[in-house]
């Protein structure tokens, strides 16, 4: 497809970043921030959940389905890693100080304004992920900005809440928590939807995660940072997408996003100028369950088998827009087959765009036309295959989610796939519901406090950028391209714990040979950070050369169930008798040419040298090598 043109598009997007805080220990008790193990010894508690339809909004439907029917909730309460307040049998201790002073340090980096007295408040949530039935949450600092690249993004919010329970499991009517989690220090970042290009959205994810961890007090590594972005285009609505956490995603996140928006428009367009209407989007789910009976389709024969039918409906006017693809790989159908998925549980919808498939003949799709109805030239149709009530959810969603595609765009919470698109997870929530936190007391910001946050505040990214280009003598462009990846924290961590290393090959190694390895088809994700930090601490230690490192890498990802310390042991550093020993034996085999030739012999014979030796030793070592024996053999003779 061609290339959006976003500011004709009108595209905005706002970045929502949470990091939990490396405090010693949660915001409102004495329990670590630690994570528990399978090891720790736990009790379990049970609590039942029921709230009134009017809270469930923004719950997964097929969640607030069974919440309305009162759910189990189990919540595994691990030794040493919660207490009684967790447990809500306890009221919550004053605010954690530490957590606090970490908060007011990134407002002040982000040029924040600080309010003045703190006040809890109480935002309800109803999947049961906080024992209370609502999270603690605190509007700290207000506005502000950050500026990358000379473009200035404004900064509307910075909270400092505590995170829910930790989801472990969840089946027909239960769902099971860990308690660990909950409580840890969060910290929310919300930014202006000022961001009008997807590369910029990805930089400012990037700064501002830089910018958390350059103050050392933020926790690393698979789910301590979370973000959620904000995406809208002219005449599209506001779409919430929960949960990347791969930053290089964002991008793609945003490009893709913008042009569902443009293409879901255009199918309202499209169907406005086909003279569809709303109220033409009927409600009768019918049942083809008898029409269908014989059907020699395996899928149609397995459901009916298990006691399910055969329901379908008529999009009157719909012919060809279900087929219509609106995300790489994403149609229509793909649109209305989420919320069948969410709403009814069921497994997907099967579409009049895409049959004759799955075994329904041609004949029988005619059948299914004249049943509804319809006119197989202008209308389409959609089936459910399962039970009935199930079915008859899915369908219901299915409708008004079609009736939907006359107004535009519908708000919803969606989510986040590896290759960038979005599905949807739930209808966004309306004006979040609080009030005051009575339990805990509100807090003075007092010069105690402002003293410690700017013990805390962290060099801006700008300034950061600087100091990697100088003193750690990256350059520009290496620089650049290491602050806005995923692997700057494995950089610092090695340079860190690797003193004297050669930072630049370390940065190039991360950025560069790496993704390299990936253009050639070789899968990088399967190395570890451990991989990569044990690889480059073999050359640190002298035990292989430079070179080394990225075949020894290569090899395991092709072969991650081998050994990183056997890998290497073939690049062990020859000493410099051992190459000695080598050269002159090849060398010896070519004599005549070198002595014909002399120093212009030396490609050759570096060349056959390094292809024995390649990753076991450094090419300037080899070459001083030869310079020097072949100086020998024309000045007098490698025997004499
Ligand atoms: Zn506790």
């Amino acid at each position: 497809m061609d290339k959006l043109d976003y500011r004709e598009l009108g595209l905005k997007v706002g970045l929502e970043i949470h990091q939990q805080l490396n405090t010693k220990h949660k915001l409102f008790c004495g329990c670590p921030t630690k994570l528990a193990s399978l090891e720790t010894p736990h009790e379990e508690i049970v609590r039942y959940l029921k709230v009134s339809k009017s809270e469930i909004g923004d719950v997964d439907p097929a969640a607030a389905y069974e919440i309305q029917k009162g759910r189990k909730i189990i919540y595994v309460v691990p030794k040493g890693h919660a207490c009684l307040v967790e447990m809500d049998e306890e009221p919550p201790h004053e605010v954690n100080r530490e957590a606090l002073a970490i908060t007011i340090a990134i407002a002040k980096a982000l040029n924040s304004n600080l309010i003045d007295e703190i006040q809890y408040m109480r935002k309800i949530v109803v999947d049961g992920s906080n024992t209370t039935g609502f999270q603690r949450t605190a509007i700290v600092a207000i506005g502000g900005h950050i500026t990358i690249e000379g473009r200035r993004v404004g900064i509307q919010t910075i909270a400092l809440e505590e995170d829910a329970a930790r989801k472990l499991e969840e089946g027909p009517g239960y769902v099971k928590y860990n308690l660990d989690r909950l409580g840890i220090p969060l910290i929310e970042i919300a930014t202006e939807p000022d961001i009008d290009d997807p590369e910029l959205a990805m930089k400012v994810a990037a700064s501002i995660g830089l910018l958390l961890r350059l103050t050392g007090r933020v926790k690393r590594g698979l789910g301590t940072i979370r973000q959620d972005l904000n995406v809208s285009i002219k005449g599209g609505v506001k779409t919430e997408i929960k949960g990347v956490s791969l930053l290089e995603l964002i991008p793609k996140i945003v490009e893709y996003e913008a042009m569902r928006q443009l293409r879901l428009l255009k199918i309202r367009d499209e169907l406005r100028a086909r003279g569809v209407k709303e109220s033409n989007v009927s409600d009768e789910i019918v049942n083809l369950t008898d029409l269908l009976k014989n059907s020699k389709s395996k899928l149609v024969r397995r459901v009916l088998k298990a006691g399910g039918g055969v329901y379908g409906i008529l999009l009157k006017g719909f012919k060809g827009i279900l087929g219509t693809e609106v995300q790489p790989g994403r149609r229509f159908g793909t649109e209305l087959s989420d919320y069948a998925k969410a709403w009814g549980g069921v497994g997907g919808i099967i579409h009049s765009d895409e049959l004759p498939k799955y075994g329904i003949s041609e004949g029988e799709v005619a059948a299914i036309y004249e049943t509804l109805g319809g006119d197989p030239s202008r209308d389409a149709f959609v089936l459910v295959l399962a039970d009935e009530e199930k079915a008859r959810r899915a369908l219901g969603a299915v409708i008004e989610r079609a009736r939907h595609a006359l107004i535009g765009i519908p708000k919803e919470t969606r989510g986040a796939n590896p290759d960038g698109t979005t599905r949807y997870l739930r209808p966004q929530p309306g004006a979040a519901r609080m009030y005051p936190e009575t339990d805990v007391p509100p807090v003075r910001v007092d010069e105690g406090l402002l003293r410690e946050a700017e013990r805390i505040k962290p060099p801006l990214p700008d300034e950061f950028l600087k100091t990697l280009e100088s003193s750690h003598g990256l350059g520009k462009e290496l620089a650049k391209q290491l602050i806005w990846s995923d692997d700057l924290h494995t950089y610092l961590d090695i340079v860190e714990s690797m003193p004297g290393i050669d930072r630049k090959f370390v940065a190039s190694l991360l950025v560069i040979t790496l993704r390299g390895l990936r253009s050639e088809g070789i899968d990088v994700s399967k190395l570890s950070r451990d991989d990569i930090v044990k690889a480059l601490r073999l050359y640190h230690e002298g035990k292989v050369p430079k070179d080394a490192v990225a075949e020894v890498l290569k090899e395991k990802a092709q072969h991650p169930e081998k050994d990183l310390d056997a890998i290497a042991s073939k690049y062990l550093r020859l000493s410099e008798d051992e190459v000695r020993a080598v050269v002159e034996r090849i060398v010896e085999e070519r004599i005549d040419k070198v002595r014909d030739l002399c120093e212009r012999s030396f490609g050759m014979i570096m060349g056959a040298t390094m292809k024995e030796l390649r990753g076991r030793v450094e090419g300037r070592l080899v070459a001083a090598i030869v310079k020097e024996i072949i100086n020998r053999v024309c000045s007098g003779g490698l025997e004499g």
